[in-house]
């Protein structure tokens, strides 16, 4: 097989980096160590017909009218807007915050203007650092500690399993409160579930003449023994470099699927648990694609420490070796043999649409548009 450019991974980062380049005329050899594509967007149907998401509930959402009308190449989409409840004192009540949770949780009927106004006699009446030092100062400073305490504080333990006054700030940011009634999770401008699966469509992106794949094949197996012009890598980061600098961590999840015998187990796709039972969330499929069956699938997530990585971990000691490896990253993208990009070569927590964008923009620079 010739190939002038080796990519590693075929998750979305791989995907659209293959895809592109191949577009340009360049003969690409896509290497992923599982027997499937698509990565962490991984899905596929169960015996009821049902589109389970391997690695937990996916939703496409985006600002980027490139990388909507990039995906929608490859796909249909099927209407979605994602809706979540968190599950607090015995109710489902909306989240993220919106004028209904205000409702629920104070029974206050107030309007769309008054919201902000309310927000902020909450924050006044609370204590906290400011400027924010920790994760629980930056939510309590927005929203308050009665919020905080029901929405907050113990979903954080339970995904964490740290205190939220030992995270730093960066892990909440800014979290979305919306002063009208809408009650979608997402506010993007461009949001759905691709008709056919994510799957189905990460193997239409690297379905071109210029694209080979190889499944079930590890890069560092056989990367002694092929000399691409160039290497685009997704793996992780640390381990290009043999750990090098010290093992970067991840929290992971355990994932528990059952089926029921009942069409619908919860009213929205996903419904949080923030402070009762082990698991954060559940997330019945169907209401994705709306798809019928007499039975239903759903997902218990319980996150844990060790097992396959999903979330990035911002501690000090996390960004410090970050940076090591991204100064070595940084050298070997200068001599133009290697890209690194993507959540995992990259140890950075991204949306979907983020890897999509970051990837065209990292191929756009030595090759054309996209
Ligand atoms: C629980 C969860 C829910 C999420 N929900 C959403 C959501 O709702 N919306 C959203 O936009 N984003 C969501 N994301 C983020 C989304 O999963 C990622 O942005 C995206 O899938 C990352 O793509 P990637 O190509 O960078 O990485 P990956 O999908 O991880 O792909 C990397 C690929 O490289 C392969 N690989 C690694 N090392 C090697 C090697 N040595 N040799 C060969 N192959 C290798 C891996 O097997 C993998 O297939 C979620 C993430 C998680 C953890």
């Amino acid at each position: 097989m010739k190939f002038d450019i080796l990519v590693v991974g075929a998750g979305l980062a791989g995907a659209t980096s293959a895809r592109l380049l191949a577009e340009q005329g360049k003969k690409v050899l896509v290497i992923e160590k599982h027997k499937h594509v698509a990565g962490h967007c991984h899905d596929y149907k169960d015996e009821n017909g049902i589109t389970v998401h391997t690695y937990g509930p996916h939703i496409f959402h985006t600002k980027n009218k490139k990388v909507w009308d990039f995906v929608n190449k490859f796909t249909e989409f099927h209407y979605y807007q994602h809706k979540v409840l968190s599950y607090a004192e015995g109710k489902l009540i909306p989240f993220p915050i919106n004028r209904d949770t205000l409702k629920e949780v104070f029974g206050i009927e107030i309007g769309t203007h008054e919201v902000k106004e309310f927000l902020e006699k909450e924050v006044k009446k609370s204590r906290y650092n400011n400027p924010p030092k920790n994760f629980r100062d930056v939510v309590v400073s927005q929203v308050g500690e009665r919020l905080y305490e029901m929405f907050f504080k113990n979903y954080t333990i339970k995904q964490w399993e740290r205190d939220p006054e030992e995270l730093s700030p960066e892990v909440a940011k800014r979290i979305p409160i919306r002063e009208n009634r809408d009650d979608r999770y997402f506010s993007d401008q461009y949001q759905g579930i691709p008709k056919y699966g994510y799957t189905k469509m990460v193997e239409n992106m690297l379905d071109h003449e210029n694209i080979s794949i190889l499944l079930g094949a590890d890069y560092f197996e056989i990367k002694d023994i092929i000399k691409p012009e160039l290497t685009i890598y997704t793996g992780e980061l640390d381990r290009f470099f043999d750990y090098k600098y010290g093992k970067l961590e991840y929290r992971s999840l355990e994932l528990e699927l059952k089926t029921y015998d009942t069409e619908n187990y919860q009213p929205v796709a996903t419904v949080n648990y923030p402070n009762d039972y082990d698991w954060t969330r559940i997330t019945e499929f169907k209401h994705f694609l709306d798809e019928k069956s007499n039975k239903t699938t759903v997902c218990f997530e319980y996150p844990k420490a060790e097992g396959e990585p999903y979330y990035i971990v911002m501690t000090e000691d996390n960004m410090k070796k970050r940076k090591q490896y991204i100064n070595e990253v940084k050298k070997l993208e200068e001599s133009g043999e290697y890209i690194f990009v993507g959540r995992l070569a990259e140890y950075k927590y991204y949306n979907m649409d983020q890897v999509i964008e970051k990837s065209a923009e990292k191929i756009i620079k030595i090759y054309k548009e996209w």
